[in-house]
C-alpha cells in the first residue's frame, strides 16, 4: 500500500519548503517536486496545507489509579483523541505505587495498551521505591526498550521517593544511559502546608496553589539538579510551571548539569484564578504543580521560544466531574489533573505560532522533534526525511473552531479549555503511512499502534561522538 501527499508545504524543526512525499511500507521513501508514483497509489492533495512531522506528547497518563480512583481514558479513547489532535505518538507514565512491584506494574501498564492503541506509544517507567529487587527489575525494563525513568519528589508515601532512593535511581540511570524525568516539588513542605491550611478551615480548590507555592517547586528543581550534578545522570524536569523553578533549572544548565525542561499545555494558557471559580468549576482546574499567577505565562512562552524550555507536553490526566467532587470538602482529596492530549497542538499553534509568541520551527521542535531526540526515537519519529516513519500531520491553518467537551474524543465530561477558539487543526493524520484521521474524524485502524522500543541515551551519545 502506497500513499503520496502532493502540493503541501513541509515544515520541520529546521526547514520549510514545498514538496511531495511518497510513502511505502510505513516509511517515507521519496521527497521531491512532482514525484512520479505507481498507478493505484492513494493521493492526498495538501494544497494550502502545512505538513508537520507527527507530534509526540512526552507526558500523558492513561491508565492511572490515583487517590482511590482511576483516570477516565483507556488506550482506545486516548489514542483516538491524540490522533484527532495531531499527536501520533505518546509517552505514558507507567506509575505503580510504592506498595506495588515495579515489574508487575510495568507488565500491567503494557497490557492496558497492547492491541488497544490507534497510535504508537512508549513508557517512562516510574521508580516509586528502590529496594533490593528494584535494580534488577529496572535493568529488565530498560532491556525491553523502555529507556527513561520517572521519579516523584512529591506525593509522599504514594509515588514519592526520598533523597536516598533518588540517588540510587540516578546512579543506576547513569550506568544504563537512561534519562530520569522528575516531578519536582518538596513533599515535606507540601504535606505541612496542606495540614496547616486544612486546620485553618481553608478547604476549597483555591487553596491548592498556596499549599504548593512556587518556592516549593523551585526547591525540588534545585535539589533534583544537585543530585544530577553529583551523580552525572541525565535529567528532565516535567511540567515546570513558574519563573523561580525555571531559574533553578537554567542555573543548573549553565553550570553544565545535563538537564532538559518540559512545560505542559495548561500552564501556558490557564492561571490560578481558574481554581478560584465557584462550585465544581474550581475543582476542574486542580493539577500539580498548580496553575500559577498569570505573570508566569509570559515567562514560559519566552523561555519556550528561546529553547530554554525544551518540550511541551500535556500531563493529560482526565478525571470527570464526579471524581473531582471527591474533593469538595478538602482540596487534598481532589484527583489532580487536567485533560489536554487532544488540544495541545491546536492550542500551541493558535496561541503560540499564530499570535507571534512562538516560531513555527520551534513549535515543531518542542512538540515533536526535541521529544524524539531526548527519548531515543529520532530520526524514526519527529522527522520528515527519507527512511523516517510516515507519521505526518497535514495541517489546515485556515480552520476555525471552538473547543468543547461535547465534541472532544477524550473520555471526560468537561474540557479545561471549554469555549476556547482554535485557528487551525489537522486535516489528515497518518500513522506509519496509514490515514487515521480526516478533518476531525477518526477513520482508521483502532489497533494500529504499538510499543516503541527505544535506544538508550548512552548509545545515542556514543553514536554522535563517533560520527
Ligand atoms: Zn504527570
Amino acid at each position: 500500500m502506497s500513499l503520496v501527499i502532493r502540493n503541501g508545504e513541509i515544515v520541520t524543526s529546521e526547514d520549510r519548503y514545498f514538496a511531495d512525499l511518497y510513502i511505502e511500507n510505513e516509511v517515507i521513501t521519496a521527497i521531491g517536486k512532482n514525484l512520479e508514483v505507481p498507478l493505484g497509489t492513494e493521493v492526498v492533495d495538501a494544497s494550502g496545507k502545512l505538513i508537520f512531522p507527527g507530534f509526540i506528547d512526552p507526558h500523558v497518563h492513561i491508565y492511572l489509579p490515583f487517590m482511590g480512583t482511576f483516570a477516565k481514558d483507556t488506550y482506545a479513547t486516548a489514542s483516538v483523541a491524540a490522533l484527532v489532535g495531531g499527536t501520533t505518538s505518546m509517552i505514558e507514565m507507567c506509575c505503580p505505587s510504592r506498595q506495588e512491584d515495579a515489574l508487575e506494574g510495568y507488565r500491567l501498564w503494557k497490557s492496558k495498551a497492547e492491541g488497544q492503541s490507534a497510535c504508537d506509544y512508549a513508557f517512562h517507567m516510574a521508580v516509586t521505591r528502590f529496594d533490593e529487587q528494584t535494580e534488577g527489575q529496572l535493568r529488565e525494563i530498560v532491556a525491553d526498550g523502555t529507556t527513561s525513568f520517572k521519579i516523584f519528589l512529591s506525593y509522599k508515601n504514594f509515588f514519592g521517593v526520598d533523597d536516598g532512593e533518588m540517588y540510587q535511581t540516578l546512579k543506576l540511570a547513569r550506568e544504563l544511559g537512561v534519562t530520569v524525568t522528575a516531578h519536582c516539588e518538596n513533599a515535606e513542605l507540601v504535606s505541612r502546608l496542606q495540614q496547616e491550611l486544612l486546620a485553618q478551615g481553608k478547604t476549597g480548590p483555591e487553596w491548592h496553589e498556596p499549599s504548593r507555592p512556587e518556592t516549593v517547586e523551585a526547591e525540588g528543581t534545585t535539589r533534583f539538579a544537585t543530585f544530577l550534578e553529583t551523580t552525572g545522570a541525565t535529567g528532565y524536569v516535567v511540567h515546570l510551571s513558574c519563573a523561580p523553578a525555571l531559574k533553578a533549572a537554567l542555573d543548573a544548565k549553565k553550570r553544565g548539569v545535563k538537564l532538559s525542561v518540559e512545560s505542559v499545555l495548561p500552564h501556558f494558557l490557564l492561571d490560578r484564578t481558574y481554581a478560584e471559580r465557584d462550585g465544581v468549576e474550581g475543582l476542574k482546574y486542580v493539577m500539580s504543580p498548580p496553575l500559577r499567577e498569570k505573570a508566569n505565562q509570559q515567562v514560559l512562552w519566552d523561555a519556550l521560544q528561546a529553547g530554554e524550555i525544551d518540550t511541551v507536553g500535556t500531563d493529560h490526566c482526565p478525571f470527570d466531574v464526579k471524581q473531582k467532587l471527591m474533593g469538595k470538602d478538602a482540596f487534598t482529596q481532589i484527583p489532580n489533573g487536567i485533560p489536554g492530549l487532544e488540544d495541545r497542538v491546536n492550542l500551541m499553534y493558535t496561541y503560540g505560532v499564530k499570535r507571534g509568541s512562538l516560531d513555527i520551527h520551534r513549535f515543531v521542535d518542542a512538540l515533536s522533534t526535541r521529544v524524539s531526540k531526548l527519548f531515543g526515537l529520532y530520526p524514526r519519529k519527529g522527522s520528515i526525511a527519507v527512511g523516517s516513519d510516515a507519521d505526518l500531520v497535514v495541517y489546515d491553518p485556515e480552520y476555525r473552531g471552538v473547543i468543547s467537551a461535547k465534541t472532544q474524543h477524550m473520555n471526560n465530561d468537561y474540557s479545561g479549555f471549554e469555549g476556547v477558539s482554535i485557528e487551525g487543526r489537522p486535516s489528515v493524520v497518518t500513522v506509519r503511512g496509514k490515514i487515521q484521521v480526516r478533518d476531525g474524524a477518526f477513520v482508521g485502524e483502532r489497533t494500529r499502534g504499538y510499543l516503541l522500543r527505544r535506544a538508550v541515551q548512552k548509545a545515542v551519545t556514543e553514536a554522535s561522538d563517533a560520527g
